[in-house]
């Protein structure tokens, strides 16, 4: 298994070697121009968080969610703006209204989910640069201050006490929690995966079953955890910046009842509109892959107003007129070295995030991890 140290300063596998080499021998610029001569497609990226990588061995949370350190997304930020064209999600927004073409070279940023260091980090370093980017919350979690549910659920299994099992009897798992971290990290990474399966409901049933079980409650935020504040959210938003939604409570919006699924996209846009007044309406919906949204998502998406929307399954917008509530997206990792962000954004289609054990779909189209 390849350690963060190993990972960090190097881009790892093929595509991360075959985009390096490509970045190195000067050959990207001369294949974006002849790229962008014939495909005009709508390139969006999404972060979820920046912050120094830890040690795993003492990093109690998700690693899955750190997108790059800041150093790494300074200049990730610096070649867009050299060598790209950052546009705003909203301005895009409107393109597709009007019926306009997107510029060749157009890349709008995005983040998920609401992390502080999103304001710390991310923030003063997109406005140093003068790049805009949109930052999808769930409002709850910005209402409340509370953790995020699945980067809690990790946290419990690498802290979980030694004689505790994990029984989840919906999946079919019964198993003492391992002893080593690795070990623990790896079942929470498979339990994440597998419990996308389940309806939401149960899902946060099952969250909450493990606090009591293991007495880990979520009834603290701990500093390398915590969602931004609406203070924060407003400065950023007076800055520039574009805030849209990630739901209420982070739930898979296709795996609920019908009143829930519709309570989450309205009230997270009415909650925005109250905090930081009027704006285009954006969404992300949580977790993203195909499972995650569905027809009657897309429905109620657009009828509470909300101009486009973004899934998280990779690959670029060729036509977004058409995918206007279903936007693709490149994922950013953190192994990825400058070499292989270059390539992706180049070459989207050979060099985005290979995501591991999940189902290939046609091209354009590969769901990404969540
Ligand atoms: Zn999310």
């Amino acid at each position: 298994m390849v350690t963060e140290a190993q990972d960090n300063g190097r881009a790892s596998g093929l595509r991360g070697g075959l985009g390096e080499l490509c970045y190195s021998s000067g050959l990207l610029h001369t294949l974006q121009r002849l790229r962008a001569w014939w495909l005009k497609d709508l390139r969006v990226l999404a972060y979820h968080r920046i912050m120094p990588l830890p040690d795993p061995a003492t990093y109690d949370f998700d690693l899955e969610l750190i997108s790059t350190s800041p150093e790494r997304f300074r200049e990730q930020m610096m070649m867009l703006r050299e060598r790209f064209r950052p546009m705003r999600l909203s301005d895009v927004a409107q393109m597709i209204e009007a019926g306009k073409t997107i510029p060749a070279d157009a890349v709008v940023v995005t983040f998920d989910d609401g992390y502080d260091d999103n304001y710390h980090i991310a923030f003063p370093i997109l406005r140093e640069l003068g790049v805009p980017a949109t930052f999808f919350v769930s409002t709850g979690h910005i209402d409340t201050g509370k953790p995020y549910a699945y980067d809690w659920l990790v946290h419990m299994i690498l802290l979980a006490p030694a004689d505790a099992r994990l029984r989840v009897p919906e999946l079919g798992i019964d198993t003492p929690v391992p002893t080593e971290r690795e070990e623990r990290r790896a079942l929470g990474t498979e339990l994440l995966s597998r419990m996308k399966e389940m309806d939401a409901l149960a899902q946060s049933a099952l969250i909450e079953r493990l606090q009591l079980e293991w007495n880990l409650p979520a009834d603290h935020t701990p500093a390398e955890c915590r969602p931004m504040t609406w203070d924060q959210l407003r400065e950023m938003h007076a800055a520039g910046m574009e805030i849209g939604s990630h739901g209420v409570h982070h739930r898979m919006l296709s795996k609920l009842p019908l009143a829930d699924m519709e309570f989450e996209v309205q009230h997270s846009r009415d909650t925005l509109l109250r905090e930081l007044g009027p704006a285009v309406g954006l969404m992300s919906y949580p977790v993203g892959g195909d499972r995650a949204f569905d027809d009657a998502v897309v429905k109620a998406t657009r009828e509470a107003g909300f101009a486009v929307a973004c899934s998280y399954i990779c690959g670029t917008n060729p036509e977004p007129a058409s995918n206007r509530y279903s936007l693709y997206r490149l994922p950013v990792e953190r192994n990825m070295g400058p070499g292989w962000f270059a390539a992706m954004l180049t070459m989207p289609s050979l060099m985005s995030y290979p995501t591991a054990s999940r189902v290939p779909a046609e091209a354009q189209a590969e769901p990404c991890s969540s």
